[in-house]
């Protein structure tokens, strides 16, 4: 669980959902807080979830309660238990345990008797009307709908059609068993909405045992009430179906009606069923990326990225990927707030969290990404030296490590201008640059190849401004990087960038789409080298490459003996500057 203090006074989080839970709790309404996090599995999880997770499961850590995580998992068409097992690993990355994990689909019986009961009290009547006549029935935002011929069946006409659904008689769409509401209401969601629909598909979890699956609201509404849940908090686009989720918990009032809940004995479940009540926040949503399941899928199956797990991806797999920290994703939540205004907010604060998390908890590592060889002429061919740095310049408690330092070096090439522009303060041959925690060298002369490329330079180390000595603090303009040659590690360096060269990759404009707008410098694969503590790190570690960005160990491809670093974000924001 998170490390908040599991206490009713703790909490200094002030956000209306926060509110509402401490008021209740002070009030006596609840004595314990019951929350879920209700994916459903039909593709991966993205930041966007990761708001609704740390909330979901935050505040009941925070109000010493529990959080259960439960698939949704109504829709045997576009579910795979692939994302039901990687729903569960970005649950556990995020730092969070639920206290039971249910499946929708463990309740399918509860929902027929709950569906039953409706019909005996003349609350849900099965209709004969196709999809297209139930559209042109439910009326506009204007007009009232019109009342269903069917409407008025009798209980027991209903009850007979309503187990010849579920006993298969009827094939896909020519029934469905519909609540009656009121055809004039000035909520559609009200107007006589459907609870179950026929769909002849087998169930990942349930199999063949069903042909009618309940639509959304009926279980998303009634799983909450099972499970005892007290505060279902989703997102705002759900807020019109707020009155038909408190429809379905009152009408059935499974809390007074424990016979409906015998067939939780029966799978060994608890019965803990009360009211829930549903509370809407707003999602979560960034520029310059595209968040939609769909159009992840639709990335990952077009083959315009290396599956869910790329790095450039949004999903929860591919931002771990990249480096981002789960801390750092509960610093953009903090950031963010909980709001009731739904906003496309600006990337940058999503990789300005990553920035500062890792700025304060990264190791610093040196490394040299597209390397020139200077060599240190004045030193022996056999000089070698360890050399002690500081793990984290503003954590002490991170520890020191050593650093070979010998006659040839790594430094990199954008480190060095043969006709320098103005205001290069790096080295030119003939100038002074300073070796971070190595001394000072001055270029005496550059070697090329037969194309007049450089190859090499050569310099001179000034022994005297070496750490430690009398001149080590003698001024010079520039300090740069480097890894000593004989000892650094080849390593494969992915630089990763934006995925979308435009803010709004969403509004398609001229017949174009979020295709259109892919940056084709998203991914660039470069060799480098790294210093051995680098190499040495286990997968996933991240690190401060020292002036070059923030970079972690990949999760997957990463060895000591070939190292794979992925940039996870630079040091500053270069795109807002680009304008
Ligand atoms: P998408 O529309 O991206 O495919 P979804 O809403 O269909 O996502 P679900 O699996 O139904 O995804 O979502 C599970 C929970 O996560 C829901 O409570 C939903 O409200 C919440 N959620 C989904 N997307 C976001 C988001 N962008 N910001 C905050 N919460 C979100
Ligand atoms: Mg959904």
């Amino acid at each position: 669980m998170s490390d908040a203090p599991a206490t009713h006074d703790a909490p200094a989080r002030t956000d209306f959902i926060r509110q509402i839970v401490r008021d209740d709790l002070a009030c006596g309404k609840h004595t314990a807080i019951k929350t879920r996090f209700p994916p459903e599995p039909n593709g991966y999880l993205h930041i966007g979830h990761a708001k609704a997770i740390c909330l979901d499961f935050g505040i009941a850590a925070e109000f010493g309660g529990t959080c259960n995580l439960r698939l949704d998992d109504t829709n045997p068409a576009k579910e795979d238990p692939e994302y039901v097992r990687a729903i569960q690993d970005d649950v556990r990355w995020l730092g969070f345990e639920w206290a039971s994990l249910r499946h929708a689909s463990d309740y399918f019986e509860v929902f027929y008797l709950a569906a039953e009961k409706l019909i005996r009290q003349g609350d849900a009547y099965v209709c004969d009307l196709s999809p297209e006549q139930v559209r042109a029935y439910r009326g506009t935002l204007t007009e009232p709908g019109r009342e269903s011929p069917y409407r008025n069946r009798s209980v027991e006409e209903n009850l007979d059609l309503f187990r010849r659904m579920r006993a298969g008689e009827f094939p896909d769409g020519a029934r469905t068993l519909r609540a009656k509401i009121d055809m004039a209401s000035g909520n559609i969601n009200l107007r006589d909405p459907a609870l179950y629909r026929i769909k002849h598909v087998p169930h990942q979890n349930t199999g063949d045992a069903w042909c009618i699956y309940p639509m959304y609201d009926f279980a998303h509404s009634l799983s909450d009430a099972i499970e005892g849940i007290t505060h279902s908090l989703c997102t705002l686009e759900f807020e019109d179906h707020r009155p038909l989720y408190d429809w379905c918990v009152d009408k059935v009032d499974l809390a007074h009606n424990p016979e409906l809940l015998a067939p939780l004995l029966a799978k060994g479940l608890p019965l803990e069923a009360g009211k829930p009540r549903q509370i809407e926040f707003s999602r979560l949503n960034f520029n310059y990326l595209v968040m939609s399941k769909r159009k992840l899928l639709a990335l990952v199956e077009e083959g315009l990225v290396d599956g869910w797990d790329d790095p450039r991806m949004p999903t929860l797999q591919g931002i771990r990927r990249r480096g981002y920290t789960p801390s750092a994703l509960k610093l953009m939540v903090e950031r963010v707030g909980i709001s009731k205004q739904n906003s496309l907010l600006d990337i940058s604060v999503l990789e300005g969290a990553l920035r500062d998390d890792l700025d304060a908890h990264a190791p610093r590592r040196m490394a040299v990404i597209d390397p020139i060889k200077l060599v240190l002429t004045n030193l022996p061919e056999t000089h070698e030296e360890w050399l002690r740095f500081a793990n984290h310049p503003k954590d002490a408690s991170q520890g020191e490590r050593m650093l070979p330092f010998s006659r040839e070096l790594w430094i990199e090439r954008e480190d060095f201008a043969e006709a320098p522009p103005p205001g290069f303060k790096r080295l030119t041959v003939g100038g002074e640059v300073r070796l971070r925690g190595a001394g000072i060298v001055r270029c005496d002369a550059v070697v090329k190849d037969a194309s007049g490329e450089i190859v090499e330079l050569h310099g001179t180390l000034d022994p005297a401004s070496r750490p430690g000595m009398e001149g080590a603090n003698r001024k010079v303009k520039g300090t740069i990087h480097w890894v000593s040659a004989r000892h650094a590690v080849a390593a494969q360096v992915r630089l990763y960038d934006r995925l979308f060269t435009v803010p709004n990759p969403d509004t398609a404009e001229d017949g174009k789409t979020y295709r259109d707008y892919l940056n084709p410098d998203s991914r660039r694969v470069v060799a480098g080298y790294v210093e051995p503590a680098a190499a040495q790190a286990a997968p996933e570690t991240s690190f401060q490459f020292e002036r070059l960005g923030y970079f972690v160990a990949d999760r997957y491809d990463h060895t000591p003996d070939k190292p794979v670093f992925n940039r996870s974000v630079t040091l500053r924001d270069t795109w807002s500057q680009k304008g």
